[in-house]
């Protein structure tokens, strides 16, 4: 089967560090700069505004504010990169996933800035263990960056992990499983509109990344 991963929620917990990094990013690019533990708490409610959902929106391509690709926020990327930690030992997983013969892809989105998806990725360790890395949001949207993998990997069962699972509405096709990995950081922005996961054909939750070889085998079962 094709696996393919989400990355922030998903593989590694990012999500914790946002404060702290932006409290580094501030000690490092604004010295001068008063109160800087308030100043980092402020970023960090404007940073958990973009990882709101957007039920069954196709968002397209888009380019972030300036002020998101600056060097501040490069920086920030960078600190947050370094308290990164991955989520239910998944460098193993993945190297399990690869030894029982499945295509493992890393699909997620680009950063605020450019480059920096894959930069974070190397950082964790990660990046050498995928068959194929993928990321839409910039250069091609979500639904292009679907067919891509069905161009290069055929039409085999694809198997969707991701902690955002609005992602999921309007996506993919009827070979693709939605896996939902419950990711308590995100999933709360799923309790307000969870009648919307109705619209999800095929969708699974797991609380732990080992579960997905429960996944598997269910879907081997159906095929
Ligand atoms: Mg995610």
């Amino acid at each position: 089967m094709i696996i393919a991963f989400d990355f922030d929620g998903t593989l590694v917990d990012s999500y914790s560090p946002i404060e702290e990094a932006f409290r580094r990013a501030l000690e490092v690019r604004c010295r001068w700069l008063p109160g800087k533990g308030l100043w980092a708490k402020f970023l960090t409610k404007i940073e958990l505004q973009f990882e709101r959902p957007t039920f069954g929106g196709h968002k397209g391509i888009h380019k972030p504010p300036f002020f998101l690709r600056t060097k501040f926020f490069e920086t920030w990327f960078e600190e947050r990169a370094r308290l990164t930690k991955p989520l239910d030992d998944a460098p193993e997983l993945l190297r399990k996933l690869k030894e029982e013969g499945h295509t493992v892809i890393s699909f997620s989105a680009e950063d605020f800035i450019e480059g920096m998806k894959v930069k974070r990725l190397k950082m964790a360790g990660l990046y050498d263990l995928f068959d194929d890395v993928i990321v839409f949001g910039r250069a091609m949207t979500l639904d292009d960056a679907f067919r891509l993998v069905r161009e290069k990997y055929g039409n085999e069962t694809l198997i969707w992990v991701d902690d955002k699972p609005w992602r999921f509405i309007g996506r993919g096709d009827e070979n693709t499983e939605y896996v939902w990995y419950y990711f308590p950081f995100t999933a709360k922005f799923v309790e307000k509109n969870r009648e919307k996961l109705a619209l999800i054909p095929h969708l699974h939750v797991i609380r732990d990344l080992w579960s997905l070889f429960d996944v598997i085998a269910r879907v081997g079962m159906r095929y």
